[in-house]
């Protein structure tokens, strides 16, 4: 009997090719783990069972055929509801967009089920990638996978949580502020935003259209090796003017020593507010680990990171209001009906079509593009966007990566942070990056001693330096896998556990 609790993406794919078992058995073993613990984590928007086996059933007829069945073949993926996939609905948790039926396929999607995965269905989200907890999603919240009473960060958290439960091997997520490398920690998953303009955002629904980036999570570092691989083999996608050609071997530049490589750490991010203790000890035994495989440690500084999140919440809030402008109740989402005019009709369909935090974000964008407003924080704004860039393009200079925390703390409470501010404040860590339009990957530690939840760590790289974002972060594993992590000492488990740490 297979089980994706045991297997990996990269033995799944091995096992189809090899024949020791089939990708129908692997689509059938992913859709028992959903029945089995969806009615707990409701990581899924929508299960597209019949397309699983479906194209499981033709991965499993090519290779009869004695055709080459791809990198992915019979890997069991889930999608964020923001990515298109023709035969489900794309729904961004919206009630905006309430059983929009995708009408085209995003590359992203393509691409992978091109490689051999197998759709299983589309995973919750905070609405329209809007949060970090996925709280915010119109549908229903997402449990962690850790502690049902968790969160699992967001906004790809059901992304993050279906990956950690062993619900699917390997999901996609998009990151513009955080939202695969925050839920990624928060799940003790592997999740990886790669530079701006590695991954086509075709067909996947803009939220700020300078930050956006599309990637993958999985439990181990090659995994994520192997997705970024499928997703980048075909070469530039032309119907994403901001995709670059980035061919690579990511799996085979894996095991690339760290030795007399040079890691940057920030002494003033590790004094940072609200940074917890367990995740301090967390970076601190990081370092350690790669200290230990010979990788120099260099302090950098990143003199204006402290403005990251303020000019984040400008820059993207206008990105967004720009991009939601098309949700008008006519050409696209909820359609109020029995209105007297074209006016109200927008205006009553837009109000109840998205939920507070949507409304809350397209307000601020609509006041902050507005005339004199514009000139006060917009045009700031963007300065100080070419100011951190500057910041990490002289970092770069002196190291290789930075190594530093995904999140300030583990995963917290449903309803524990209700203030926006500080909810955008979960995202400290990551938001620079996007900024800067650089790589970053969240990698797991291990459960943190005192709050026994997963604890990661963060590397962020140079634009299109993710290779070597990758062989840091396998090196990261290695010494995680030999028990060098906090707490319990033990690698993440690729199992479920549930609430007061029984195995489901
Ligand atoms: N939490 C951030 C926000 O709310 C980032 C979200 C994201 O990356 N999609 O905007």
């Amino acid at each position: 009997m297979v089980s994706l609790d045991e297997l990996s993406a990269r033995q799944i794919a091995a096992g189809v090719a090899a024949g020791d078992f089939s990708a129908l058995e692997v689509a059938k073993a992913s859709l028992s783990a959903l029945d089995a613990r969806e009615p707990q984590l409701h990581a899924f928007l929508q299960v597209s069972a019949g397309l699983a086996l479906d194209t499981a059933r033709a991965t499993d007829e090519r290779l009869a055929r004695g055709e080459e069945p791809g990198p992915l073949a019979g890997v069991p993926v889930a999608f964020k509801d923001n990515m298109h996939l023709v035969g489900t609905c794309t729904t961004c948790a919206s009630r905006m967009l309430g059983g929009y039926e995708s009408v085209f396929t995003a590359t992203c999607v393509g691409r992978l089920l091109a490689a051999g995965a197998t759709p299983v269905g589309k995973t919750n989200m905070d609405e329209f990638a809007f949060g970090s907890s996925t709280e915010s999603s119109a549908f229903h919240p997402t449990n962690n996978p850790w502690d049902l009473t968790r969160v699992p960060g967001g906004s790809s958290g059901g992304s993050a949580a279906a990956v950690a439960a062993g619900e699917v091997a390997l999901a996609l997520g998009s990151d513009t502020g955080g939202s695969i490398r925050q839920p990624a920690s928060l799940c003790g998953v592997v999740g990886l935003k790669p530079t701006y303009g590695t991954v086509s955002r075709y067909g996947v629904v803009a939220f700020g259209s300078s930050l956006d980036q599309v990637g993958p999570f999985a439990r181990r570092v090659e995994d994520v090796a192997l997705a970024m691989n499928a997703l980048v083999a075909p070469g530039p996608d032309p119907l994403d003017s901001t995709s670059q050609d980035c061919r690579a071997d990511f799996l085979g530049r894996l095991d690339d020593a760290v030795e007399g490589r040079r890691v940057g750490v920030v002494p003033a991010l590790l004094e940072a507010e609200g940074l917890t203790g367990e995740v301090k000890a967390g970076i601190a035994l990081a370092r350690r680990v790669l200290e230990d495989q010979g990788a120099k440690v260099v302090e950098v500084d990143l003199p204006n990171i402290a403005s990251a999140i303020a000019a984040y919440y400008v820059i993207a809030p206008c990105e967004a209001f720009s991009n939601l402008a098309r949700f008008d109740g006519v050409r696209y989402g909820h359609q109020e009906e029995g209105c007297a005019t074209l006016a109200r009709q927008t205006a009553l369909s837009r109000a109840r079509g998205f939920g507070r935090e949507a409304i809350r974000r397209q307000m601020l964008g609509a006041y902050l593009l507005s005339s004199g407003t514009y000139d006060r924080y917009y045009y700031p704004a963007q300065q100080v966007r070419t100011l951190i860039t500057q910041d990490y393009e002289r970092a770069y200079e002196q190291c290789d990566v930075i190594l530093m925390p995904a999140t300030p703390r583990t995963a917290f409470r449903f309803g524990e942070i209700s203030d926006p501010t500080q909810m955008y404040a979960s995202d400290m860590f990551t938001i620079s990056n996007n900024i800067a339009g650089n790589g970053g990957i969240s990698v797991p530690l291990g459960l943190g001693q005192e709050s026994g939840l997963p604890i990661s760590a963060q590397l962020q790289g140079p634009a299109f330096g993710d290779a070597t974002l990758l062989s840091f972060a396998r090196a990261i594993e290695r010494g995680v896998d030999a028990g060098l992590g906090p707490g319990k000492g033990a690698p993440v488990a690729l199992g479920f556990i549930g609430k007061g740490g029984e195995l489901l």
